[in-house]
């Protein structure tokens, strides 16, 4: 499908405005965005516009309420409109719960936010067996009202919102930073904060994690119901279905989860290196979505909305994602320090926003900067890093294409023995390092040759390969969890 014909499809379902962020974001990672160099930066004794600017508005927007219910002056920023989803999102239930002990939701409200509850997930690799799992990704929320209502109470607790501002360079004094935004037509504005969170997701100039997950699709209405493995079941959502394997040098992976009546959200997706990420990588996925589909799921499917874009994991086999100074606080996908093998950035958030709301508010009672990281990270989540590398390089040769398949199917067949919780435990990126060890010895147990054709395969170095190790002892003997 040639890319003129794939830009009138997604233009078709999701107007020219959508096209418009799905091209931008596309440009982007062959020409990364880039921080203006020289903003003047304010001096001792300035008084700051803000306590603290918030530059992007998607999920990150949820430290924005919080941040003026405790007492802060808080302005967000964002290139688009703020609060506009191109997502769609699952979670487990309680993985909720933050948004009611924040105060920003009663429980009846969240309930509300939820499109559909199904009865269990299952993992499947091509030629393998079927995985079944319960209490994992299985509410499927309300991505656009949840932002809505998001940006409705961080409203109402005096936040300001500025629109069609995009955040270019930033110039950091002692007390304080001076932020030069670009306004459509060429026009340019300037403010000052105490603090910046900087949650321009895979867009900040900062957001330098090495790893990506090029995803595409969005919810579908057409597909045929049923329990058979090609049609929906509304009672199941697809955690990792693969149908074949590895193509273009790709492991191609689909999920696929219910909504509305008679609706489905489904993704494409793939791991990737970033530094590999080549031209319209979102566009060219799409294709193979359009022609694809029907191997994953039968019916007539018609795209209602595209959701799309760059998720983004950092292997911990590299230097971090880091701020560019002391005020600056990367948050949400641009920190990247949620899982880098299962992803889940809404889960991450959901864990990271209170506390680190708490730590901004503390720090700055007392005029302090902020503390250099406040998003939820642990120690195990440097070794899945490498396991997520093994998914971005797997091999191109013919001979070899089931390899990824069967690797994760021994993998999958393992976890789901150890039982519900163990399994649920590591999609839901809440495994305790003992149980991650354990199952890395169920899998070696089951497939003695399974590191060495792991390390084979993603081609490590000695230097990678020394700080997984270093990674896999600090899991065996843990060291307190940052916020
Ligand atoms: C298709 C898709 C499906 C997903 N599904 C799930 C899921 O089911 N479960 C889950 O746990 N996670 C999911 N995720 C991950 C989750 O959506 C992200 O982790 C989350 O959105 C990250 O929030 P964020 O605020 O960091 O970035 P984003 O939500 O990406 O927001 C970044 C914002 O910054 C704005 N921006 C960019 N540059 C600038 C600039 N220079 N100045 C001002 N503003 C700027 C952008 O316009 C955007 O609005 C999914 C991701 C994708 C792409």
């Amino acid at each position: 499908m040639g890319i003129d014909e794939i830009k009138a499809r997604v233009r078709e379902a999701g107007g020219p405005e959508l096209l418009e962020r799905l091209e931008r974001l596309d440009a982007e990672r062959v020409r990364p965005p880039m921080e203006a160099p020289s903003v003047r930066a304010p001096g001792r004794g300035t008084r700051p516009d803000f306590d603290v600017v918030l530059a992007g508005g998607g999920l990150s927007l949820l430290y924005a309420p919080v941040l003026a219910g405790l007492g802060l002056k808080v302005g967000v920023f964002e290139r688009s409109r703020a609060a506009v989803a191109h997502r769609e999102w699952n979670i487990s239930g309680p993985e909720l719960a933050p948004l009611t002990v924040s105060g920003l939701f009663r429980p009846e409200e969240v309930g509300s936010l939820i499109v559909a509850r199904y009865e269990d997930g299952v993992c499947r690799w091509h030629g393998g067996g079927e995985y079944p799992v319960r209490g994992v990704l299985d509410h499927a929320v309300d991505a656009g009202r949840l932002l809505r209502d998001i940006r409705q109470r961080a409203e109402q607790r005096g936040v300001t919102f500025h629109d069609g501002h995009a955040l270019v360079g930033v110039g950091e004094g002692p007390q304080a930073v001076r932020l030069l935004f670009e306004r459509p037509g060429g026009r340019r504005a300037e403010v000052t904060a105490r603090v910046v969170l900087d949650a321009r997701g895979i867009s900040s100039p900062h957001a330098t994690a090495d790893l990506l997950c090029p995803t595409v699709g969005g919810v579908l209405s057409g597909l045929k119901e049923g329990t058979a493995p090609d049609e929906l079941n509304p009672q199941r959502g697809d955690i990792l279905v693969t149908t074949e394997g590895v193509e273009e040098g790709r492991q191609h992976i689909w999920e696929g989860f219910p909504g509305r009546p008679g609706e489905a959200t489904v993704y494409l997706f793939y791991y990737a290196q970033a530094r590999r990420i080549r031209e319209h990588a979102l566009l060219r996925l799409y294709g193979r979505f359009f022609e694809r589909l029907g191997r994953y799921k039968r019916g007539e499917p018609r795209l209602l909305r595209p959701t799309f874009g760059y998720i983004p994991g950092w292997s911990r086999l590299v230097p971090p994602p880091r701020a560019p100074g002391r005020r600056v606080v990367l948050v949400g996908d641009a920190a990247a320090r949620h899982s880098p093998l299962t992803y889940c950035g809404f889960g991450a958030m959901m864990r990271s926003f209170l506390p680190g709301s708490r730590a901004i508010a503390a720090a700055l009672a007392y005029d302090h900067a902020p503390p250099e990281s406040i998003v939820h990270d642990t120690p195990l989540h440097s070794v899945t890093g490498a396991l997520a590398l093994f998914m971005a390089l797997p091999s191109h040769a013919p001979e070899r294409r089931d390899d990824v398949n069967q690797l994760l199917d021994t993998a999958f067949a393992a976890l789901h023995e150890l039982g519900n919780d163990t399994y649920a435990a590591l999609l839901k990126d809440q495994m305790p390092g003992t149980d991650f060890v354990r199952f890395l010895q169920h899998i070696a147990r089951k497939r003695p040759q399974v590191y060495r054709d792991a390390l084979t395969l993603a081609g490590f170095g000695p230097l990678a390969l020394a700080r997984w190790l270093g990674g896999l002892s600090r899991v065996l003997i843990p060291l307190p969890a940052s916020p």
